[in-house]
């Protein structure tokens, strides 16, 4: 299923010597054929799919029953995401999610519904455990796409959602454990436990189609951890946290969203598979754009970043893929043959990952 990225360029290589797929003198593709799916007949038959990070294993079965019940493929993702929200021990969305640097938890999260092409957003929400749900409510209900801060809740709480404190006291005692080590001279002790839990910790992203092919794609997070109140990262990004065209696929990331942002990399993916190429190509296509993006500080100096960046792919046929920056990540998926985790795709071996992070 994964390829590395010289079996990639390999294999690219053959194609474009066989005529299959145009390949410009800089790497980049030409447009391909179009939409690799004809909608235009009204009676397609696909392969239903549902397909997330790995950290959604049990929201891509839960969303894949749904879906078989006759469910809305949004409506789907968004009961597979949910779970993850509401869990206290996921500490990267939701009800537990790590706070930013001020000790509160700001949510973002972001959907699309392929059938009716509409989209909604939040960022930086506070006090409402499913930002995805407020995300749908946005999209819903209003002739807007995205609301942040303040305004998001006071829309949530308008909308009937419930006010909650979201910082459980695990994520607690990690940011207080966080805020002891900043400063070697200030009054604060230094703890000796380390903390597990990095910079960046999660982020659920999740794409579903139906037999009919018809797709929906949420992305929600707590974001990075310990950030600056008031960031937003990439998932409330429509085009970077997530993406759909109900004529092609869709696509999504979850990892360093400053380095996605930059790139719309939920968007470029989606418009790589219109030209023909299969969601590994395009989402390998999109991880090179991202690294060509980067600014020197977080790359080593042999070109490779000191950050994750993970994206998933699906098409309106139920193809799909995971790729990500170095070796080693999976994600989850279910079909008829049930939920599982899959090997993603990467751009580089585990062996050549930078030791020490820029940030
Ligand atoms: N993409 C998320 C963000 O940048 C974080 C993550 O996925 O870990 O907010």
């Amino acid at each position: 299923m994964s390829v590395s990225r010289r079996d990639f360029l390999e294999r690219s290589a053959a194609l474009a010597a066989a005529g299959f797929i145009p390949r410009l003198p800089d790497g980049g593709f030409l447009p391909g054929p179009a939409a690799p799916v004809d909608v235009g007949s009204g009676v397609f038959r696909g392969r239903p799919v549902v397909i997330s990070s790995a950290n959604g294993i049990r929201g891509v079965k839960v969303a894949f029953d749904k879906m078989a019940n006759g469910e809305d493929p949004l409506d789907a993702a968004i009961a597979g995401v949910n779970i993850e929200e509401l869990d206290p021990n996921n500490q990267s969305v939701g009800f537990g999610g790590l706070p930013n640097e001020e000790g509160i938890v700001q949510l973002d999260a972001s959907c699309m519904h392929g059938p009716t092409r509409r989209a909604g957003s939040v960022g930086c929400i506070e006090d409402i455990a499913t930002p995805s749900l407020v995300a749908k409510a946005v999209m819903d209900y209003t002739d807007h796409i995205m609301l942040v801060g303040p305004g998001a809740k006071k829309f949530a709480l308008a909308m009937g959602f419930k006010e909650q404190n979201l910082l459980t006291e695990k994520s607690r005692q990690d940011w207080m454990r966080w805020k002891s080590r900043l400063n070697k001279n200030d009054a604060w002790l230094d703890h000796d436990e380390d903390i597990k839990i990095k910079f960046t910790t999660g982020t659920i992203n999740m794409n579903a189609v139906t037999s009919a092919g018809d797709i929906g794609s949420v992305t929600t997070t707590s974001g990075m951890s310990w950030k600056i109140s008031g960031r937003v990262g990439d998932s409330p990004i429509i085009g970077a946290g997530q993406y759909c065209d109900n004529t092609v696929g869709a696509a999504g990331s979850t990892g360093r969203g400053e380095a996605n942002i930059k790139v719309c990399g939920a968007f470029l993916a989606v418009e790589f598979m219109r030209q023909g190429m299969t969601p590994e190509q395009s989402l390998l296509q999109v991880v090179e754009r991202v690294i060509a993006m980067t600014e020197k500080r977080l790359l080593d100096e042999r070109g490779r970043p000191y950050f994750d960046l993970d994206f998933y792919a699906v098409t309106k046929d139920g193809r799909y893929a995971g790729v990500s920056c170095f070796e080693g990540s999976r994600f989850a998926v279910c079909d008829e043959q049930g939920a599982r985790l899959e090997t993603s795709a990467y751009l580089f071996k585990a062996s050549e990952r930078p030791k020490a992070r820029a940030n």
